[in-house]
């Protein structure tokens, strides 16, 4: 559930990629550059002509090994779950912390820390392999294994917070509201999810990153007009140093009020064209303007809502089967943590195809806004060609609803001709 949480937390928009395959390109193709002639479909084949077979195959592996991944880390989880309840080391941790201390609220966070470090240690080793020697192997990961394991390090302690807090307060929502413990829990996880959203990019991003201010006028004045054209109030341009981890580029527009700002990450500074920077930057405001983090906030209400309907409901059934057998007293009994972390992967699991698709649907909106605020649709094109880096450039259509949570490399290049084929006799376009 931490896991679900954090990643969820990372709602902003990750865009680009790894340094050494794909070409970073400053001269647009010739079949793409303006004419009287110009169609949309053989500029985007232009485009994607750019990218040198070997990139393309690389980039093709790395993703479609991320479908299996989504099943592995699925299965994996699972199995760990059923291992704690079946061989009823979830009833031994729950006993342990009974002998420790005589403090019901105690005993539960106790047992919480122990099992947040139950599933961390044997989590281990598909984490180490997907977090760090697929990423090294596909030339995505920047660090060496001192200091990932330090922000793994990190990442617990944030996840020992962070589910501390949450199961504390489940556990005493169960307790006390027999009956009504699904609505009343679900409120509370939405309003935790609410807080890490806001909080997330101001508090938990610099454990990780530093974020410093940026200063160069040839960078930020460009981003800030942009800002400013489109009513965001944002004064300065943050950077962050996420090349200490990854060749990624990414970018963001985060927070409201006193929160509020633009971020974009060392990587897509140093890689990105000017054109490049302000296309990524565009479609970034276009998820400020277009209130896509309230949107996905609605989104998360009705999945939250509809999980716990359904835990309460599978949580039953499994303890009248199987509870005597785990040695799980009832549904307040920290003992239960494993299966209704089972029983929420299973429906994460379920749906993360609409998920994909609520996220894309967002991406493309932005990607529409993006290029209409930065009117940069070759430079939307080279960010496209980075991002495929780590992206499929070309899926089939039911591949693209079900993995992709981005639009296809193709289908972002695609608009953005087709966006440059309608703007061809508009003054300022290019
Ligand atoms: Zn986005």
């Amino acid at each position: 559930m931490t896991r679900s949480l954090l990643a969820l937390l990372l709602l902003s928009c990750t865009f680009l990629a790894a340094q050494q395959t794909m070409p970073t390109i400053t001269t647009v193709p010739a079949a793409a550059q303006a004419s009287d002639h110009f169609d949309v479909k053989a500029a985007t084949d232009a485009w994607m002509a750019e990218i040198p077979a070997a990139s393309k195959a690389r980039s093709d592996a790395y993703f479609e090994g991320g479908y299996w991944l989504v099943l592995w880390d699925f299965l994996y989880g699972a199995v760990i779950s059923v291992l704690l309840l079946q061989l009823c080391w979830s009833a031994g941790m729950r006993d342990l912390a009974e002998r420790i201390t005589r403090f019901r609220w105690l005993q539960t966070f106790l047992y919480l820390v122990f099992y947040i470090l139950a599933i961390t240690v044997l989590g281990f080793p598909l984490a180490v392999y997907e977090g760090y020697f697929r990423e090294h192997q596909y030339g995505l990961a920047t660090q060496t294994f001192g200091p990932w394991m330090g922000d793994q390090a990190k990442a617990l302690l944030v996840n020992l917070l962070i589910g501390g807090v949450l199961g504390l307060m489940l556990f005493a929502i169960v307790r006390r509201l027999k009956r009504t413990w699904w609505i009343w829990g679900a409120v509370a996880t939405f309003f935790l999810q609410v807080v890490l959203i806001v909080l997330g990019p101001v508090f938990l991003q610099p454990i990780f990153n530093k974020i410093t201010r940026l200063d160069d006028p040839k960078v930020t004045q460009p981003i800030l007009r942009l800002a400013h054209a489109n009513g965001i109030p944002a004064k300065d341009v943050y950077e962050t140093d996420a090349s200490r981890q990854t060749t990624r580029m990414s970018a963001n527009v985060s927070g409201f009020a006193g929160t509020m700002r633009i971020t974009m990450n060392d990587n897509l500074l140093k890689r990105g064209s000017p054109e490049e920077i302000l296309s990524v930057m565009g479609h970034e405001m276009g998820h400020y303007v277009l209130n896509h983090i309230y949107k996905e906030v609605l989104y998360i209400l009705v999945v939250i809502v509809s999980a716990f309907a359904l835990l309460r409901w599978s949580i039953g059934w499994s303890l009248e089967r199987w509870g005597a057998k785990w040695r799980i007293r009832d549904i307040g009994d920290p003992a239960i943590v494993p299966l209704v972390v089972l029983l929420g992967t299973l429906m994460a699991f379920v749906l993360t195809p609409i998920d994909n698709t609520q996220t894309r649907t967002q991406e493309i909106e932005a990607d529409m806004y993006g290029l209409n605020a930065s009117r940069q649709p070759d430079g939307f094109a080279q960010a496209a060609i980075h991002l495929g880096e780590y992206r499929k450039m070309k899926p089939g259509p039911v591949e693209e609803w079900i993995f992709f949570d981005h639009p296809s490399g193709y289908n972002r290049i695609y608009s953005a001709m087709r966006w440059k084929a309608e703007n061809l006799n508009t003054p300022g376009a290019n």
